[in-house]
């Protein structure tokens, strides 16, 4: 396949033809990269089955881990759903649109390829304005996971998904980077008490509150036996190796740095509060401290250290509390020793 075309939609005029053009070429069964705020997306059809093969292929993912699929109206939703529980009702007002993922029962308009062959399905309405767009003229939902080869980094940028698909895909929106940064915090609404699947930038304090539940609502173990199709341990990953440190001083660090004995090119350390006073044999580069700005930077940087050929990344440990337990998820999964599963 040719080099995928790339579409900027950075004014009206752009913006409206790239939607166009790509609800064609999601009408007739095709596949395309878009801009979402949590990553960039390769979408189709969500009820077509022969489309949707199209996302596997490019992708080379596991037919075992289910696709979300985003709708633009809660009318949508609802035809997607064959029972909408009042839990669902509940956080779609609160956090819809944006990136929060609700799995519930699905109806029998969504084939069993998207769900992975499982009774229900992940639904999110996303709040970027192409995407909405998108779906609005298309008139249909969209089964869309990230733009990226199975198992590698999620893409924030229209160059990113380029540089991984570009050669797999004919068509690439481009919006610049994304807002959020992350995947979309999933939710299990189908029992009594919300269960999150996988954290995100929508905290699980911020989910019991909107469900007016006093106790926490409960996080997977990272290491925990699979719940669900897709939740792999290792994933979210860099080529280079992950690992979390921390240390409790400059002298400290130094020497753990320099007992890895490698090339202080190869070697990048992602600080967030602790900076070094004197140079050490790294790239040191640091991070906000703050959990959404975080995210917003993480990818990209795990990108560019890859680019820059990095073999170690070293990131500080994070700090405590459940505003950072969608970055600590991405980290621990990230730095997990090997796949588990597919
Ligand atoms: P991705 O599309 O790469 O962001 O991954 C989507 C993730 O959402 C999957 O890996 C699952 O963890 C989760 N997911 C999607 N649909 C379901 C579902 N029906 N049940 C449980 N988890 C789901
Ligand atoms: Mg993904």
């Amino acid at each position: 396949m040719p080099t995928a075309a790339i579409l900027p939609t950075h004014t009206p005029g752009l913006f409206n033809q790239a939607v166009l053009k790509t609800a064609r070429l999601l009408r007739s069964g095709g596949v395309a990269a878009v801009p979402s705020e949590t990553v960039y997306g390769l979408a189709a059809n969500a009820f077509s089955p022969v489309a949707i093969r199209g996302i596997y292929r490019a992708k080379g993912r596991p037919s075992s881990n289910p696709l979300i699929v985003h709708v633009a109206t809660a009318a949508m939703a609802r035809t997607c759903a064959a029972d909408w529980p009042e839990l669902a009702e509940v956080l779609a007002r609160h956090f819809w649109p944006g990136p929060l993922t609700l799995v519930v029962p699905k109806s029998s308009k969504i084939p069993d390829i998207v769900s992975a062959g499982g009774p229900t399905v992940g639904l999110r309405w996303p709040s970027h304005p192409f995407f909405q767009s998108l779906i609005r003229e298309c008139d249909f939902p969209l089964a869309a996971p990230s733009a990226n080869p199975s198992d590698h980094l999620s893409p924030t940028t229209a160059e990113h998904v380029m540089a991984s698909l570009g050669q797999r895909i004919p068509l690439i929106v481009d919006a610049g980077a994304c807002a959020v940064g992350i995947e979309s915090t999933v939710v299990d609404v189908t029992g009594q008490r919300p269960r999150i699947l996988r954290p995100g930038i929508i905290s699980a304090d911020q989910i019991a509150q909107a469900a007016g539940m006093d106790a926490d609502v409960a996080l997977p173990a990272p290491e925990g036996p699979l719940r669900s199709p897709g939740q792999l341990s290792r994933h979210y990953s860099p080529k280079a190796r992950l690992a979390v440190w921390s240390w409790g001083s400059d002298a400290e660090l130094l020497d753990r740095v320099t007992r890895e004995s490698m090339p202080p090119e190869r070697l990048f350390v992602l600080t967030h509060s602790r900076v070094p006073r004197d140079p050490i044999p790294a790239q040191v580069s640091f991070m906000p401290d703050d959990p959404e700005a975080f995210a917003r930077a993480f990818y990209g940087y795990l990108h560019e250290c890859d680019d820059r050929g990095a073999a170690l990344v070293v990131v500080e440990e994070l700090p405590a509390g459940s505003a950072w337990d969608g970055v600590r998820d991405r980290l621990l999964r990230a730095s997990a020793p090997a796949a588990r599963a597919v």
